[in-house]
């Protein structure tokens, strides 16, 4: 799976990625608590935000399931830091990738968590609240609303958060469990 994950992650053009443990994931309040302040102006706006996306608890609960993570990043070289320009060209080239991400992956048939970076901008408007979710296939909840500091994934990732001066990143990740070789599963029942 580590292998299939990483190719496909590469295939869609991220420029950077890097694994992890995914055990080592802590669900922090204030980063819900970062959401809840609305900065982005889509908190309680959106199916993949807070707190229509699910409980901190729920996300606790989910990522005791994986033991495997890889971080990926898109990464932009601005003229300088007043280049909005690139920087919202690269935001809209990672969601362009983190979407064929989910379509390559979802083709793997295997348990896999995507985690974007920012809202969902699959709709142009958000049917939320009134109308279901249009594509709840594709939709995926944002690595902070799941309340995880991006930040610290990074670390774990032994990727930069931030990549220098006049740059720009944007983040995701995915979590998996790396399947047993058979030959392991033969030796464990014959030990037993
Ligand atoms: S797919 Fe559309 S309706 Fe669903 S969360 Fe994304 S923007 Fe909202």
């Amino acid at each position: 799976m580590r292998k299939q994950l990483k190719a496909a992650i590469g295939s869609c053009g991220f420029e950077c990625q890097g694994e992890f443990d995914a055990r080592v994931l802590t669900v922090l309040p204030e980063v819900r608590a970062m959401c809840a302040e609305d900065r982005c102006h889509e908190y309680n706006k959106n199916w993949s935000c807070p707190p229509a996306c699910g409980t901190l608890e729920q996300f606790a609960e989910l990522f005791t399931h994986y033991s495997c993570g890889i971080a990926f990043q898109t990464v932009a070289q601005l003229e300088d830091s007043f280049d909005i320009e690139t920087m919202f060209e690269a935001k809209k080239l990672h969601e362009t990738r983190f979407y064929d991400l989910v379509r390559k992956t979802g083709a793997l048939n295997a348990d896999l968590l995507l985690l974007s970076a920012g809202s969902c901008k699959l709709c142009k408007v958000c049917g939320f609240p009134d109308e279901a979710c249009s594509f709840p296939e594709l939709m995926r909840p944002s690595m902070e609303s799941t309340g995880i500091l991006v930040n610290d994934v990074c670390a774990a990732a032994s990727v930069p958060y931030n990549h220098g001066a006049d740059t720009i990143s944007y983040t995701s990740c995915v979590l998996f469990n790396e399947e047993e070789p058979a030959w392991d599963k033969v030796v464990q029942v014959c030990a037993q």
